[in-house]
């Protein structure tokens, strides 16, 4: 039987601490399902469409990766994949106590389905997509911090926000 298991995140954008996750789940299973959220922001930079495209080419060339999207509780996404893992990514424990609460819930929710963290490379530990927003927002190179067609996505973004 393959090990499926569903990476759920809201991506806006994926950077390269979001990749890092992707190849170390990659090493433990044999399918890794990229799950874009709709979720509850009402003001994401990026749509949903937009993240899932931006995943997807950047996760080209990794074997076993699938880019999807979900409205609705994660749970019920993970089993319509056929999966039984959630993976999520622990940066710092400024993380712990949110993700630690998600984890309870969703096996409230469904006692079938286990949660497993992986931390990312040193490097990435302090990377967030929100930092990475507001690091652009200010003028800041984002080299290393996600694929350069990302960067460039984020400045347009921010470029035709400032013009509205
Ligand atoms: P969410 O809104 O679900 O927290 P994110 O896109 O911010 O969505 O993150 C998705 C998952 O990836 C979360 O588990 C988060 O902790 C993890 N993550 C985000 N950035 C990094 C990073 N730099 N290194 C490791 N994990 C990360």
């Amino acid at each position: 039987m393959k090990k499926i298991v569903v990476y759920p995140g809201s991506f806006d954008p994926v950077t390269y601490g979001h990749l890092d996750i992707i190849k170390r789940a990659l090493k433990i299973s044999d399918r890794v399902v990229v799950a874009v959220a709709h979720n509850m922001d009402k003001s994401p930079l990026f749509s949903v469409t937009e993240r899932v495209a931006m995943i997807k080419k950047s996760v080209k060339g990794l074997k076993g990766v699938e880019v999807g999207d979900f409205d609705g509780l994660a749970v019920e996404y993970v089993r319509k994949k056929g999966a039984r893992v959630v993976i999520r990514g622990l940066r710092m424990i400024s993380d712990f106590e949110y993700e630690f609460q998600m984890a309870l819930t969703n096996r409230r929710l469904a006692d079938d389905i286990e949660t497993i963290f992986m931390m990312p490379s040193e490097s990435y530990s302090y990377l967030s997509s929100k930092l990475i927003k507001e690091a652009a927002f200010l003028g800041a190179s984002l080299k290393g911090f996600v694929p350069s067609f990302v960067e460039k996505a984020i400045k347009e973004k921010l470029k035709l926000r400032r013009k509205a």
